[in-house]
């Protein structure tokens, strides 16, 4: 008879979990708190960027996602009001959420292909009402942080989405002003922009941001909404495969990237990795310590940055761009690349000044 085996939460690390479980003749259900797949709260629909090594990425999960990893046509870069057009090399947008074209629905379609059993709006807020070796992928959600001593930091932003018919691109901004930075992509005709930091951001602080965007992008997105949530980066120990009796899948097993808090792409390989977990428990742990090895690293400089003062990071950011890329590729080594299995760093050529 098929072992039983339970996860929390339908989102990249969870489905991708259960689909490898499923493969291995693991009778397994879902439990996921939202009413269905695109998960709680208002984030998504929302659209993504990240790095990812696609094919190395497919081989480990056994699953290919190509189809919803998009290479942006263009990428425009804002250090204070100098704008920069950057080589996209090297990264991809990617959607989230609710609708059909969403990396989300092309998990679940997979897993129901392979049996997955789901029970949607299922909220659970005790790990104790799961069964030992059970898999939490609870993502950038509170309750389970607590619950499972997991250190966390809370993250603060602004979002806005809308509808836009453009070929995909990124936007990134960083400004003395804000604590992280903002971005938007498009993708797949949906428009999503999160201006984000470690720290509350008041309105001011959006509406400043909007009014440059509005003139530097001449974008006026009508309206934006204030979201909070919770990111695995506090200790340079966060990274933890269990917790208790649990094994920990995606971001809140702190696959997420300390510098610029990218997530899909740990969330990606960390699904294999807990499903691993269950059936080769030596094999994961070696390939998640292969995996968070530049953690440490990457936290430590990440506080180092923080004491720099705006204005000098600002300087470095533009110094960074203006050297050859041989210089900042050898800068940013493979080793120390925050990004859970990034081979390289993305190109971010200047094409030209904008
Ligand atoms: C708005 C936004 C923008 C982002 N932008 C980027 C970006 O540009 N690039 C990047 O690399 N990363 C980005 N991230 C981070 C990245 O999306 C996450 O790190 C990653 O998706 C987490 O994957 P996961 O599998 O851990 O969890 P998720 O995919 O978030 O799935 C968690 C699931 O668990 C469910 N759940 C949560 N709590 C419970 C509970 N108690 N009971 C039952 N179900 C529960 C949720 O509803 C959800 O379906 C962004 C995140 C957000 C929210």
């Amino acid at each position: 008879m098929a072992k039983k085996i339970q996860i929390l939460g339908a989102g990249l690390s969870g489905m991708i979990a259960a689909i490898d479980l499923s493969r291995h003749d693991y009778e397994v259900t879902i439990l996921e708190g939202a009413p269905g797949i695109g998960g709680l709260g208002n984030f998504h629909p929302s659209t993504h960027g990240t790095p990812i090594d696609g094919p190395a990425a497919w081989k480990y999960i056994g699953l290919d996602l190509s189809s919803c990893f998009v290479p942006p046509k263009a990428f425009r870069c804002y250090l204070g009001k100098r704008g920069f057009d950057l080589d996209p090399e090297g990264l991809f947008l990617v959607e989230r959420g609710p609708r059909e074209s969403s990396i989300d629905h092309l998990l679940y379609r997979e897993a129901q292909k392979v049996g997955v059993k789901f029970e949607f709006s299922h909220l659970v807020r005790k790990h104790r009402d799961l069964p030992p070796g059970s898999i939490i992928a609870t993502g950038l959600f509170p309750e389970l942080y607590e619950e499972l001593g997991v250190p966390k930091l809370q993250a603060f932003g602004w979002a806005t989405r809308m509808e836009m018919q453009r070929p995909p691109e990124l936007v990134a901004y960083f400004d003395n002003y804000i604590g992280d930075y903002y971005y938007s992509a498009v993708v797949n005709g949906i428009f999503f922009g999160m201006l984000f930091q470690r720290s509350p951001v008041p309105r001011e602080i959006m509406e400043r941001c909007r009014a440059f965007l509005r003139e530097r992008e001449g974008l006026e997105s009508p309206d934006w909404f204030y979201a909070t949530n919770y990111v695995p980066v506090i200790d340079p120990d966060n990274p933890r495969l269990f917790a208790g009796d649990k094994i920990l899948a995606g971001t809140i097993a702190g696959m997420m990237d300390p510098v610029f808090l990218f997530g899909i792409n740990g969330a990606v390989l960390s699904g294999r990795i807990a499903a691993r977990a269950v059936y080769e428990r030596d094999e994961a742990i070696k390939d998640f310590k292969h995996y968070t090895r530049n953690f440490r690293l990457n936290h430590r400089a990440r506080k180092w940055g923080e004491k720099m003062p705006p204005q000098l990071r600002m300087l470095w950011g533009r110094l960074f761009l203006a050297l050859p890329e041989f210089i900042r590729r050898a800068l940013v080594p493979t080793s120390k690349i925050g990004i859970p299995g990034i081979k390289e760093f993305p190109s971010c050529r200047v094409i030209k000044k904008i």
